[in-house]
């Protein structure tokens, strides 16, 4: 080694500062990925460290999945009441209401932070530990963890039989909009206290919609702008429809086949067809991605496969080094926080030694929009090119819960094999049908065809039921709409 630059190794070793510590699965992030693996190794018995310098629960639970449905819980409990205070059909009369936003978030972080704890203390209970730093990969078996919080100033090297790469993902930014007081993610957008007078939103998918959607009925004149030619472009016109007729009447701007080119006083300008304009924004939410976490951990000199920027595994979560796993977001799509969850069970698994495999037929995919769109499983016209497919579509208009719940609009629509009608895709659009997404997925699951559901009792009165009418439907007899003929399709029809 004489003559060569001394390896991060040695040098952390030569500072006397280091401590070391070895354990048997080092798991790096503390978010649904990282967290879950921690408590399905002390489960198996297995020594862990989890390590991560933010509080436990990664992205989901202190910026995302968790504050995003707080705000828009508030979010349309304000428009409910801004609702009553015009005129409402239910006959309740109120004063128009006001938000002071600084005291929802107040609110909001209370539900984060005993939620931060409950997971502290679900890996406390299994005898996983967790180090509160920053880990970097020395080796494909050990970290430096520049210790953070209480355990601060110091740093720890920690050897490991096996390493978890859990260290999810971060918001996308354009070269032209960087993040700033002005310009927001979607982390500083849940933290706001005063809701923006105006709010150009640029990237019209998940967070983008669901985000404005809350921001529109708290008050603020929102404007989506997004390059393709349709919001949400992921899910099929029909599926999105109705959320773009709910977001019109909230009177949210939507520019579609429009980018975003920068950022003056007066707001963001954008470009549509080459003709430049600008449009008013107080405050500008990029939401144009996320992008997995690699930069900064190490990774360059150990070899591991990375394709697209995410780190490639196999069906356990095993990366193309030995004993180097990777789990959730940092591993690319679909970055949902359900399906890192269940890859660090499985990773706790494999590594234990069980043949868990990740396997899912379906993984279910719900935007959290007013009214909700749900997918399980394949659309029609993926169905449709591997074989003749049979589709039941029940309208949630004919669904007496939906209407007590003052909406009309939505739908049910299941998708099957025209041969044995086995189900093979679920989708739903409407009020509260994100709660469905649990049965479509255990019937996409659990092998179900058309008759397993249309034959299963379903309560009255539910928005389920139109589960049950969707599949019969589909075998042609259902009970709550005239009896249509199935729609039948050939492999190919389209
Ligand atoms: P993360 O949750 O990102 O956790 C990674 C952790 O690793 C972080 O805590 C980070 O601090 C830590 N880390 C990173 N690098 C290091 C390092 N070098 N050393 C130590 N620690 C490190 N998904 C859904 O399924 N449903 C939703 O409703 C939903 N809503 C969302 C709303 C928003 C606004 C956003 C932004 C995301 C949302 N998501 C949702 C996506 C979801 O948050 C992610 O899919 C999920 O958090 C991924 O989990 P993860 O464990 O892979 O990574
Ligand atoms: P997204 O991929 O859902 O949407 C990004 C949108 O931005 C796309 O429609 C894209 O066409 C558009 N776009 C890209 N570049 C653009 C540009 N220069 N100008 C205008 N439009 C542009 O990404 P997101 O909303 O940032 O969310 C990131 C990820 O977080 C999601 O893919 C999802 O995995 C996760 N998430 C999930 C949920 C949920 O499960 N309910 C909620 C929020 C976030």
């Amino acid at each position: 080694m004489s003559g060569q630059e001394p390896s991060a190794l040695d040098r952390a070793v030569a500072d006397a500062k280091v401590e070391r510590r070895s354990t048997t699965v080092l798991i790096i992030g503390g978010g649904p990925g990282g967290y879950v693996a921690g408590i399905r190794c002390g489960q198996l018995g297995l020594p862990a460290i989890v390590v991560d310098d933010q509080p436990l629960g990664g992205t989901c639970l202190n910026v995302g999945c968790i504050p995003s449905k707080a705000v828009i819980h508030a979010a349309d409990e304000f428009a409910r009441m801004v609702s009553a205070a015009g005129h409402s059909p239910l006959g309740i009369t109120t004063a128009p209401p006001t938000i002071d936003l600084a005291r929802t978030v107040e609110w909001k972080d209370g539900i984060v932070t005993r939620l931060n704890r409950g997971v502290g203390s679900l890996l406390a209970g299994v005898g996983t530990e967790v180090v509160v730093g920053r880990a970097t990969m020395v080796d494909g078996k050990t970290c430096d963890v520049a210790l953070s919080g209480g355990d601060g100033g110091g740093r720890l090297l920690i050897s490991a039989e096996h390493v978890v790469i859990a260290t999810g993902s971060a918001p996308v930014a354009l070269p032209f909009l960087p993040f700033d007081d002005r310009v927001l993610s979607s982390t500083e957008a849940l933290a706001l206290t005063e809701v923006p007078r105006s709010l150009a939103i640029v990237g019209g998918g998940y967070i983008g919609l669901e985000l404005g959607t809350a921001f529109a009925k708290l008050g603020s004149h929102v404007t989506v702008v997004e390059a393709e030619d349709r919001v949400l472009p992921q899910y099929d016109a029909e599926l999105t429809n109705p959320v773009l007729k709910r977001l019109l009447d909230l009177d949210l701007s939507i520019r579609t086949g429009t980018r975003a080119t920068g950022l003056t006083s007066r707001g963001l300008t954008v470009s549509e067809g080459g003709a430049e304009e600008t449009i008013e924004a107080d405050k500008v939410l990029v939401t144009v991605g996320r992008r997995p976490n690699i930069a900064g951990l190490g990774l360059d000199g150990l070899g591991l496969t990375i394709e697209d920027g995410a780190i490639v595994v196999d069906d356990r979560g095993h990366s193309s080094m030995r004993n180097v796993w990777a789990i959730g977001d940092v591993t690319g799509e679909p970055m949902l926080a359900h399906r890192a969850m269940k890859q660090g069970e499985i990773v706790a698994e494999a590594i234990a030694g069980e043949p868990s495999v990740f396997d899912a037929r379906a993984i279910p995919a719900i935007v959290f929009t007013d009214p909700e769109i749900v997918v399980v499983g394949e659309h029609p016209d993926a169905a449709a090119a591997a074989g003749e497919i049979v589709v039941g579509r029940f309208p949630l208009a004919a669904n007496g819960r939906t209407m007590t719940l003052e909406s009309e609009t939505g739908f049910v629509r299941v998708v099957a094999r025209a041969d044995d009608h086995l189900v093979v895709g679920i989708q739903a659009v409407g009020v509260g049908v994100a709660e469905l997404s649990t049965a479509f997925g255990l019937a996409i699951e659990m092998g179900a065809r058309l008759e397993d559901i249309a034959g299963t009792i379903h309560a009255h009165p539910t928005i389920g039921e139109a589960f049950a009418e969707s599949a019969l439907t589909a075998l042609g007899h259902p009970l709550h709409i005239a009896t249509p003929k199935p729609a039948s399709r050939r492999s190919g029809s389209g």
